[in-house]
C-alpha cells in the first residue's frame, strides 16, 4: 500500500480532545461548533466537501459525501459524536483536555468516548483520498453533536430536519463495539448488533401532608421507600436474545465450560457490568425529590429510574414496574426510546471480519446487545440497520468498559492505529 492510513490517528486524536465538547445536558456547555469546523477544515483540505449543520447555537454535527456517488451499491453512513461528557479534573491524575500521552495511553475525556473513532475516521478518510484509493460506494460521513444527551440537538435533530443527508444509506457503523476482550485466555472482538430500550421513568407517591411532630401513617415518602425497595430487591430475569445467544456459544467454544449465562459471562471480568446488562432489563433509581422543610411532611415525594429493557418488552417493561412498586406508587415514564437489534450476518459482518482478521488473524469474533443507547436509534428511524465497530485491540488487563464516561479515560495509542488499520481495510472491501 502507497500510503499508511493510521499516520495521522493519534494527532488528529489529541487536537479533537483538547477542544471541549462536553455536554452538560442543556446549553451550559461550549457546545460542538469549534469541533465541527476543525472536522469540516480536515475534509475540505483533502477535497471533500463538508457541511456545518446547527440545530441551535453552536451545536454543529458534520456530514460530507464520500465515495463511488454514482455507484449502484447500497449507501453506508460511518458515524461518530463530536460531544463528550463533562470531566471533573480533581478526580483525574491528568487534565482531561490536555490529551497528554504516558506510558503508551493517549488520556482524555472523549479518548474512547469516541473522539478516538472520529480520529481513525479522519486519518483513514484522508489517506485514501491523497492517495485516490476512494472506496467504490457511496458513503456519508457524519460527525454528530449532542450524542451523550440523547441526540435531540445531533442525530436525531438531523433525521428529523434533513433526512435527504441520508438518502441511499440503508447500513451503518459507529459506536460500541469492535473492541477486544479476553476470554479463556484468547483475544475476542464484540461487535454491536443491537442496544436496549430505553424507559426513564419517573415515580410518584402521594401521602397527607402534616406536622413532622404528629402521627401520621400516611407518609408519602415512606410509600416511596417501600416501592424502591421492592424494585431495588427485583430481580429481572436472563432473557438472552439472537446476538447474546451467540456470545454466550462463543464463551462456552472458547473456554470449554458450560454454565448458567450468569456463569459464562463472569468470564469477562469486569465488563460483565456492561455485558451482562445485554441479558436482562434493568432498573436503577438515580434520584430522589420529597420534602422541603425538616418538621413538614410533604404530600408528594419523587424517584427517577433509569430504566433499560430488553427487544420485545416494550410494552411490557412499564406495567411490570408498575406491579413491582405497588398501587401506591404512579409511574410515570417521560423518556423512551425503542430497544434496537439486527442480525449478526451478510455483507457488512462478513467485511468486518475480514478486516479484524487482516490485523489480528487468531481473533474470535461475536455479537452483543449494550447495554446503554447510541446514536443508532436516529438512524434506525430511516430503516438504517447499525453496528458497533470501533475496532481496538486492548491489552488483556485493561478494564476498557469502565473508561467510558470514566475518570482517566485513555486509550492506548496503538489500538488507536490498529483501529484504524481495520477500518481502512474495511473500507478496501466496500
Ligand atoms: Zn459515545
Amino acid at each position: 500500500m502507497g500510503y499508511s492510513p493510521e499516520t495521522e490517528a493519534l494527532e488528529i486524536c489529541r487536537d479533537l480532545i483538547r477542544i471541549d465538547t462536553s455536554n452538560f445536558g442543556d446549553d451550559s456547555g461550549p457546545g460542538e461548533r469549534k469541533a465541527a469546523e476543525h472536522v469540516a477544515g480536515l475534509l475540505a483540505e483533502v477535497g471533500i466537501e463538508p457541511q456545518i449543520l446547527e440545530s441551535a447555537p453552536g451545536r454543529a454535527s458534520v456530514v460530507a459525501r464520500w465515495g463511488n456517488q454514482d455507484s449502484p451499491k447500497p449507501g453506508l453512513l460511518i458515524h461518530g459524536h463530536l460531544d463528550v461528557v463533562p470531566a471533573q479534573a480533581a478526580d483525574w491524575s491528568v487534565d482531561p483536555f490536555a490529551a497528554e500521552v504516558v506510558d503508551g495511553y493517549l488520556y482524555g475525556r472523549g479518548a474512547v468516548d469516541m473522539k478516538d473513532f472520529d480520529a481513525m475516521l479522519l486519518s483513514v478518510v484522508r489517506a485514501r483520498q491523497r492517495a485516490g484509493a476512494i472506496p467504490d460506494r457511496p458513503i456519508t460521513l457524519v460527525f454528530t453533536a449532542d450524542e451523550e444527551a440523547g441526540g435531540p440537538l445531533g442525530a436525531h435533530w438531523l433525521v428529523e430536519h434533513h433526512p435527504e443527508l441520508f438518502e441511499g444509506c440503508t447500513e451503518a457503523i459507529g459506536e460500541v463495539g469492535g473492541f477486544s476482550t479476553e476470554v479463556g485466555g484468547q483475544r475476542l472482538y464484540l461487535i454491536e448488533t443491537g442496544e436496549k430500550g430505553i424507559a426513564w421513568m419517573r415515580l410518584r407517591a402521594r401521602g397527607t401532608a402534616g406536622h413532622g411532630s404528629m402521627g401520621n401513617r400516611d407518609n408519602a415518602i415512606t410509600h416511596l421507600a417501600r416501592g424502591l425497595l421492592a424494585l431495588g430487591e427485583h430481580e429481572w430475569p436472563g432473557e438472552p436474545g439472537p446476538s447474546m445467544q451467540l456470545l454466550l456459544a462463543k464463551v462456552r467454544e472458547l473456554t470449554g465450560s458450560d454454565g448458567t449465562p450468569e456463569e459464562l459471562l463472569e468470564h469477562f471480568g469486569p465488563a460483565v457490568r456492561m455485558i451482562g446488562a445485554g441479558m436482562r432489563n434493568t432498573t436503577n433509581v438515580t434520584m430522589l425529590d420529597a420534602g422541603y422543610k425538616h418538621n413538614v411532611i410533604p404530600g408528594e415525594a419523587l424517584a427517577y429510574v433509569d430504566g433499560r429493557y430488553l427487544p420485545g418488552h416494550a410494552d411490557s417493561f412499564v406495567p411490570t414496574v408498575q406491579q413491582i412498586v405497588g398501587d401506591a406508587i404512579t409511574v410515570e415514564p417521560y423518556i423512551e426510546q425503542p430497544a434496537l437489534e439486527y442480525a449478526f450476518e451478510g455483507d457488512l459482518v462478513d467485511k468486518m471480519t475480514i478486516a479484524l482478521h487482516s490485523q489480528d488473524p487468531g481473533a474470535h469474533i461475536a455479537p452483543f446487545l449494550m447495554s446503554g443507547g447510541t446514536d443508532a436509534k436516529a438512524w434506525d428511524k430511516l430503516g438504517i440497520t447499525s453496528y458497533g465497530f470501533v475496532p481496538l485491540r486492548l491489552p488483556a488487563d485493561l478494564d476498557f468498559t469502565a473508561l467510558f464516561h470514566g475518570v482517566d479515560e485513555r486509550v492506548p495509542v496503538d489500538s488507536l492505529k490498529f483501529g484504524a488499520r481495520v477500518l481502512d481495510g474495511f473500507l478496501g472491501l466496500a
